[in-house]
């Protein structure tokens, strides 16, 4: 579903990504974890292009970007991935002027150009599914950080992306508010929904992960099943890094 080769990412000179090579299967759930500043945000945002990758090949289904060649003439591609790749930020980044409604329709309407009445139904329909029904009309700013956030989960799903990418997602979020979230994140999970999180939040990853990478200084450095990583780590490297979770 998603393959990744030699993956580059320079910020001026400072190299953040040094080749990261990486496959996802369809209905896999991913964990990314590493120390913070090691990359695994620029690399979640290279994954959709919202970073120019300096280098490197990114394939979702029959979608392939070549980074060592020119980007700018690969646009009409890049659009098209990003129908196929849904984002969760971490501060949610809704529209504050659309209510929680009017912001998981935008995508299906303006993007996608799905009829209004539909978007509506569907963008209920999710609404629901993240358990704001009675939410429809509120604007961002009347919605708590947990609420917002499972509106961006909506919005995302309302664009039917084949993976959704969640830039630690319940980092921003007061503590009382971090099990709403990941609980709708794992009815995903369940859903067999191909997903990729980069968390800090190391027992939900290992409950809800299938495989885990961790990232040092914009390199892998160990990757495999995530309970046996988040439980048995191989590497000093991660092994130093978990022992500060517990
Ligand atoms: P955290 O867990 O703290 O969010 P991270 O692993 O997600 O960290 P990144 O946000 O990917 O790390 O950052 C990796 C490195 O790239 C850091 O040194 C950061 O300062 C640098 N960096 C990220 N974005 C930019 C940017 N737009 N311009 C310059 N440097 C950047």
């Amino acid at each position: 579903m998603i393959s990744v080769r030699n993956l580059k990412k320079s910020f001026k000179g400072q190299e953040v990504l040094k080749g990261i090579d990486l496959d996802i299967a369809p209905g896999e759930v991913l964990a990314i974890i590493g120390p913070s500043g090691s990359g695994k945000t620029t690399l979640l945002r290279c994954l959709n292009l919202l970073e120019q990758p300096s280098g490197g090949q990114i394939s979702v289904g029959e979608i392939h970007i070549d980074a060592d060649k020119p980007l700018k003439a690969q646009q009409g591609l890049i659009r098209q991935l990003r129908q196929h790749v849904g984002f969760v930020f971490q501060n949610f980044n809704l529209f504050p002027h659309r209510t929680a409604l009017e912001n998981v329709i935008e995508g299906p309407v303006q993007v996608k150009k799905e009829p209004r009445h539909q978007a509506l139904e569907r963008g209920r329909a999710l609404l629901a599914k993240v358990g704001l029904s009675d939410k429809e009309d509120a604007y961002p700013k009347r919605l708590s950080g947990g609420q917002q956030q499972r509106v961006a989960i909506a919005r995302a799903l309302a664009m039917q992306p084949d993976v959704i990418l969640f830039d630690e997602p319940t980092s921003a979020l007061d503590p009382e508010l971090v099990g709403e979230v990941l609980s709708t994140i794992r009815g995903l999970a369940d859903e067999k929904r191909t997903m990729i999180i980069v968390t800090h939040e190391m027992s939900f990853a290992r409950d809800v992960a299938d495989r885990a990478i961790f990232i040092d200084e914009g390199m892998i450095v160990e990757q495999g099943d995530a309970r046996q990583l988040l439980k048995a780590p191989q590497h000093e490297r991660t092994q130093q890094f978990l022992s500060k979770f517990i």
